[in-house]
């Protein structure tokens, strides 16, 4: 065995979630090391889902609506963020998508900006459906967007933030983990600073639920999304979830008003009024088939704690780190543990033709235009050795000189 062997040995025998990962279907990959674009599915998930199919689809029928899929929606998000957001009850709901949600809520929160706040303020190196869709919104309310130039090693800092911010800021919208780089953001601090600045801030949480702890409430934040495909085993185009802070029902007015949003939806009554409380950022039926997965995935998140989970995922990020200075690749991702989320971004300038070598020698990691190697580190469903072994195949494919 190498020496990145012996010591990934060492580090697994130490790891106090490592039996967790026995819990996962595990392919016959050498490393895959994805899991934070598409996380890997629960033994039980088969099952969970059968069973739902068996008793509750087919056992209840349209008697389900009432007794438990009608609430689902924010039966779900309170459990969320009692477990992953440090959210109290009654401010979250799963449905829709990621990209749904940060429309609904990033229109709503620039409908309720004064007129004289004109400027949404985004980082230029934003996950591509963030700034598409904040383009789309500045244009449908012509407003300006103010993007904040974006390391693509790094993210946004607070410094950073306070500068773009002022009396004009509609709304910031940041990512928590960039997608890119890893970067973990100072929500706290930002969140903050847009307050002093007057302005709200939406947090996209899609790379940081389930490997950073999460402290909405405690942030004083206002708005945030997140999916659940990625590290909470949702599943392929799984839900997603959306956070309003309790301040904002009743104030914020989103933009899809459909029925499940409305007060009463089964009235069928005239005209719109909203629900009370986060029932009013819904619109249509929610996808209860598609969140048995997220609620399995939840157990296990329960089960294992964040705290846990953000220790281990700290370890495996600062495993990649040491076997990549040790071949000498460039990391371009913070090397602060306390700056970054759960996955490691390699630079490379033959990173495309890599990442296609990789996957043919079954492993699996992203490749990200123009020359990023991700390797997403899964904290629960990742083994120090398989990092190991995915980097031994890497350092075949790239042989120092
Ligand atoms: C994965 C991801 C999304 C995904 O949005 P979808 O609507 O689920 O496609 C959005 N934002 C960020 C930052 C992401 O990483």
């Amino acid at each position: 065995m190498t020496d990145l062997g012996d010591r990934a040995a060492e580090l697994d025998a130490a790891d106090p979630l490592a039996a967790l990962r026995e819990r996962f279907v595990l392919g016959p990959e050498i490393a895959y090391l994805d899991g934070n674009s598409l996380g890997r599915p629960l033994v039980v998930t088969a099952e969970a889902l059968a069973r739902f199919t068996r008793e509750e689809w087919g056992g209840r029928l349209i008697r389900g609506w009432d007794e438990t899929w009608v609430a689902l929606p924010t039966d779900l998000g309170d459990r969320l963020g009692a477990v992953l957001l440090g959210a109290a009850p009654g401010q979250t709901i799963v449905g829709d998508s990621t990209s749904v949600l940060l429309y609904k809520l990033a229109r709503a929160a620039v409908d309720a900006a004064a007129p004289e706040r004109d400027e949404i303020v985004l980082s230029d190196d934003d996950f591509p459906t963030d700034r598409y869709l904040l383009e789309g919104i500045a244009a449908e309310t012509g407003r300006t967007l103010r993007w904040i130039p974006t390391d693509h090693a790094g993210g946004v800092s607070a410094d950073q933030a306070a500068a773009a911010l002022g009396p004009r800021t509609a709304l910031v919208v940041l990512s928590h983990v960039t997608y890119r780089s890893g970067f973990l953001a100072d929500a706290a601090a930002i969140t903050r600073l847009a307050h002093d600045a007057g302005a709200p801030v939406l947090w996209d949480l899609c790379h940081s639920v389930g490997s950073v702890p999460v402290d909405l409430d405690g942030w004083g934040a206002d708005l945030a999304v997140g999916c659940t495909y990625k590290y909470l085993g949702g599943g392929p185009g799984s839900p997603a979830f959306a956070y309003v802070a309790a301040r904002h029902h009743g104030v914020l007015r989103q933009p899809i008003q459909g029925w499940f949003g409305r007060r009463d939806p089964f009235a069928m009554a005239a005209g719109y009024e909203p629900a009370a409380g986060i029932r009013q950022f819904l619109s249509g039926t929610p996808p209860v088939l598609a969140t048995v997965p997220l609620q399995v995935g939840l157990d296990l998140y329960a089960e294992a704690g964040i705290e846990a989970v953000r220790a281990k995922s700290v370890a495996l990020t600062e495993f990649a780190v040491a076997a990549a200075d040790a071949h000498g690749l460039e990391v371009a991702s913070p090397r602060d543990p306390g700056r970054r989320g759960g996955h490691v971004t390699l630079r490379h300038p033959d990173a495309r033709a890599l990442v296609a070598a990789l996957w043919e020698r079954g492993v699996i990691p992203d490749f990200r235009a123009p020359d990023g190697i991700r390797v997403g580190l899964a904290p629960l469903s990742t083994s120090f050795a398989e990092v190991a072994a995915g980097f031994e195949v890497l350092r075949d494919l790239t042989p120092t000189s």
